[in-house]
C-alpha cells in the first residue's frame, strides 16, 4: 500500500517525501528489527541507539540520555508552534507466542504492547516531516520515551529536564496501537485512558498452629473477606453513570497447610476516570480493609500503601476537534470512531499536564482487517475485537500493513494540523 498524501499539500508546496516505497521498506525492516530485539523498561539502549542514528541521519538536533534511555529529535523550522509527537519504546516480560517469523529473539521479553510499532511510526513521521519541511513552519519535538510499562518514563523524562533541554510544546500528540481493525482510528474527547493506582494492603493477624484457630486471628480469612467486600465498591458505591475497576491481582499469605500466618498481603489495581471517583474508591478500599480487620478481631490496624499512581489521559475537547479532520484524512470515510474510554492506563498525559498544554491521544487499529469481513454492525466489530488477543497477550500481533502506513500518516497529518504554514 502506498503512502496517502496529506491533503494539506496544496499546489506549489513541496512533496513530503521523495521516495515513499523506499521509506516504507525501511520502516518495515526497522519494525521487524525492533520486534526481534525487545528491551525492558529503562533498558531500551539498543532501541535508543537506532532511534538516535535515524534522527541524526535526518539532520535533526538529537538529545540523548534523558531519563537514561529517552531520546528527543528536535527539528527547528522557523517561527511557529511547537508540536510534541510521542512514542514509547519499552517491551514486556512476556514470552512471545505469536509464531511470527520476526518473533522476539530475547527469551522472556516481547514487544507485546506494540511500542515497537509506535517507534516505527514516529520514525516514519519525522522522516516525512523533515524531508517535507518546506510545507510547514514551527518546531517539531519527536519524543521517544522509556518505561511506559512502569508508568514512570514520562515523569522521569520531565524530571530529567526534558522541557528545559528541548523547549516546551504547545500540544502533545500520540497514538497507541489497539486490536481495532487496521484502517480504523479510535478518537474521543475526554477520558481516553484511565487513571491507575497500585495499592498494597497488609493485614495483620496473629498466627499460630492450624489445629488451634481459637488461639489466633486468622489473616487468611480476613483477606478472603476483604477481597469479597471490595467487590461491592463499584457495584454498590458508585452511581450507574460512573465507572471504575477494582481488581485484586495478588493475595499472599502463609507457607504451609497447618500454620496460620501472622499477615496477609493484597495487591490491587484501581482504574478510574476522574478525581472525585478516584478519591471515593481509594477511601472505600481503606475503609473496608480497616473494617474487616476490626471484624476479625485484629489487634493491629492494616497498612495501606499507594505504591504507584498514574493520572488519566484526558483528551482536550477543542484540541480533539482541531485534530479530527487530519486523522479523518488518512483513513476511509467513517473510519475514525469513538472507541469509548479504555480501562488501560498510559503515562503520556504527564507530558501534557507537566507542560500545561492539551493532549490528543488516539488508538491506532492494528488487527487484521480480514477478521472483520463478516461484521455488519458496531456490535459485530466489538464482539470480534473482544475475542482477539489484545495488548500484553503473548499472542498479540498487529498486522504490519496498513497499520504502519496509517500510523505514520496519522502522526504527520495531526502534527500539520498544529504546525504553522510555510514561512
Ligand atoms: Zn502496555
Ligand atoms: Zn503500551
Amino acid at each position: 500500500m502506498g503512502w496517502t498524501d496529506d491533503r494539506r499539500n496544496g499546489p506549489g508546496r513541496e512533496p513530503q517525501v521523495t521516495n515513499e516505497p523506499e521509506l516504507s521498506e525501511r520502516l518495515r525492516s526497522v519494525y521487524r528489527d525492533l520486534h526481534r530485539h525487545p528491551e525492558l523498561s529503562f533498558a531500551e539502549h539498543r532501541t535508543a541507539g537506532i532511534v538516535a542514528a535515524w534522527l541524526r541521519e535526518l539532520g535533526l538536533e538529537v538529545l540523548e540520555g534523558i531519563a537514561g534511555t529517552g531520546v528527543v529529535g528536535v527539528l527547528r523550522n522557523g517561527a511557529g508552534p511547537t508540536v510534541l509527537l510521542r512514542a514509547d519504546m519499552d517491551a514486556l516480560p512476556v514470552a512471545e507466542g505469536t509464531g511470527l517469523d520476526y518473533a522476539s529473539e530475547v527469551e522472556g521479553v516481547m514487544h507485546a504492547c506494540g511500542h515497537d510499532l509506535h517507534v516505527t511510526c514516529l520514525l516514519g513521521a519525522v522522516t516525512k516531516l523533515a524531508t517535507g519541511r518546506g510545507a510547514w513552519s514551527g518546531t517539531l519535538l519527536a519524543v521517544f520515551q522509556p518505561a511506559e510499562e512502569l508508568v514512570r518514563g514520562a515523569k522521569s523524562m520531565v524530571a530529567d529536564g526534558l522541557y528545559e533541554r528541548a523547549g516546551r510544546p504547545d500540544v502533545v500528540l500520540g497514538q497507541h496501537v489497539a486490536p481495532l481493525p487496521a484502517g480504523a482510528i479510535g478518537l474521543r474527547p475526554g477520558p481516553a485512558f484511565a487513571a491507575s493506582d497500585a495499592v498494597r494492603i497488609t493485614l495483620h493477624g496473629a498466627g499460630g498452629h492450624g489445629s488451634r484457630p481459637e488461639a489466633t486471628v486468622d489473616p487468611v480469612v480476613m483477606a478472603a473477606a476483604t477481597v469479597l467486600r471490595l467487590q461491592g465498591i463499584v457495584s454498590r458505591e458508585l452511581p450507574a453513570s460512573e465507572t471504575a475497576v477494582v481488581t485484586v491481582g495478588s493475595l499472599q499469605a502463609g507457607t504451609k497447610n497447618n500454620i496460620i500466618p501472622d499477615d496477609a498481603t493484597l495487591q490491587l489495581s484501581v482504574r478510574t476516570y476522574n478525581e472525585a471517583v478516584r478519591t471515593k474508591v481509594l477511601a472505600a478500599i481503606d475503609r473496608i480493609a480497616r473494617a474487616e480487620a476490626m471484624a476479625s478481631g485484629a489487634t493491629k490496624e492494616p497498612e495501606f500503601e499507594l505504591v504507584e499512581s498514574t493520572p488519566a489521559v484526558l483528551n482536550d475537547a477543542d484540541a480533539v476537534e482541531r485534530t479530527r479532520g487530519a486523522l479523518e484524512s488518512v483513513v476511509a470515510p467513517g473510519a475514525v470512531v469513538d472507541p469509548g474510554p479504555a480501562t488501560g492506563s498510559e503515562d503520556v498525559g504527564v507530558l501534557a499536564s507537566s507542560a500545561g498544554v492539551p493532549i490528543v491521544f488516539w488508538l491506532l487499529g492494528g488487527a487484521d482487517p480480514g477478521l472483520f469481513a463478516g461484521a455488519t454492525s458496531v456490535e459485530d466489530v466489538a464482539r470480534i475485537v473482544g475475542g482477539l488477543p489484545s495488548n500484553h497477550s503473548p499472542r498479540y500481533a498487529p498486522v504490519e500493513e496498513p497499520t504502519i502506513t496509517i500510523g505514520v500518516n496519522a502522526l504527520v497529518a495531526a502534527a500539520r494540523a498544529w504546525l504553522g504554514a510555510p514561512a
